[in-house]
């Protein structure tokens, strides 16, 4: 199916097509841009489409729900798709290109190969969500493979993620520069996610805690805490002072290798993962420590 508003918006389903139309713009010395999601878009995602319009010529924006990226117990089935709505947005961001395939058409069949990041993916979020990053590097690949990219646009808001993609990219020679853009907040400070809509009001006023345990964390160490330790179980006591929150981790970690830290440094990241109700939501902040010298 392809829907051509003003020759300048097309709405795309199949790879073959996708694959004609950024040929030709890639022919006429267009940087080719794409922001993968799953859809369900807020401003978090039009950020990334904004900085994508900003840094490239022709911006590809996928819809894509990866049934693989999904283990059997989560919401895969649920997740929402409200795929007219994030048309007309993408639309409306001025995006170029939507490509929102089905599922068939993306995995045709049973396939043998795989896209696996070691190390990294295996801690935190790998831990509570064991195939998850499979499933991510392999689609983010697929979907490389498929648009041919000069640059990707990531959001910091899936930490892990974004440095999986970016050390996939470097292992595996893609010519693909991969940006990561700031999280994009509710004006309380909740980061946008597609999944804020299953929180109930109550439960909308609780996940608050998650960005206040970060603030929490950052505070702690600008104030001179160095027992890591003792910031972890202050974050977790925050955050369960809600009985509707369970913590799956709470770290403090290196930025590049996400090993848990024991001292402090210059720069790190703090990260949250929780269930909030049934509704699971992660975040993180990068905290600047700019009075410690990095050799230390
Ligand atoms: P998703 O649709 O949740 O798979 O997200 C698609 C892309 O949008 C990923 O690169 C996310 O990191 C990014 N993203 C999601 N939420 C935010 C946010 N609040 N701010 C910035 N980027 C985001």
């Amino acid at each position: 199916m392809t829907s051509n508003n003003e020759d300048s918006f097309n709405s795309i389903t199949s790879i073959s097509e996708l694959r004609k139309i950024v040929q030709q713009a890639r022919l006429s010395g267009k940087k080719i841009g794409v922001v993968p999601t799953m859809g369900a878009l807020h401003a978090g995602h039009l950020s990334l489409i904004q900085e994508a319009l900003a840094r490239t010529d022709i911006v590809v924006v996928t819809l894509f729900v990866n049934p693989t990226q999904f283990s059997p117990d989560e919401d895969f089935g649920n997740y929402p798709r409200p795929v007219e709505e994030d048309l007309k947005k993408c639309k409306e961001a001025g995006a170029h290109l939507v490509f929102h395939p089905d599922v068939s058409e993306i995995y045709p069949e049973d396939a043998y190969t795989t896209v696996s990041v070691n190390t990294i993916s295996e801690k935190l979020e790998g831990q509570f969500r064991p195939t998850h990053f499979d499933g991510v590097t392999t689609v983010v690949m697929k979907l490389f493979n498929i648009v041919l990219p000069d640059v990707a646009f990531f959001g910091q808001k899936d930490y892990q993620q974004q440095l999986l993609i970016k050390r996939m990219v470097k292992d595996l020679n893609v010519p693909v520069e991969v940006i990561a853009c700031p999280t994009i907040r509710d004006p309380d400070g909740l980061a946008m996610s597609s999944r804020n809509q299953y929180l109930s009001k109550q439960e909308r006023e609780t996940a608050l805690l998650v960005p206040e345990s970060l603030k929490l964390a950052e505070k702690m160490l600008l104030d001179g805490e160095e027992d890591f330790d003792k910031i972890k179980d202050a974050m977790k006591k925050l955050l369960t002072s809600s009985d509707e929150v369970k913590v799956d981790y709470v770290s403090l970690a290196h930025p590049e290798t996400l090993e848990e830290l024991k001292q402090v440094q210059p720069e790190i990241v703090a990260l949250v993962a929780t269930y909030v109700g049934s509704t699971r939501l992660i975040d993180n902040r990068i905290i600047h420590l700019s009075s410690i010298s990095s050799n230390q």
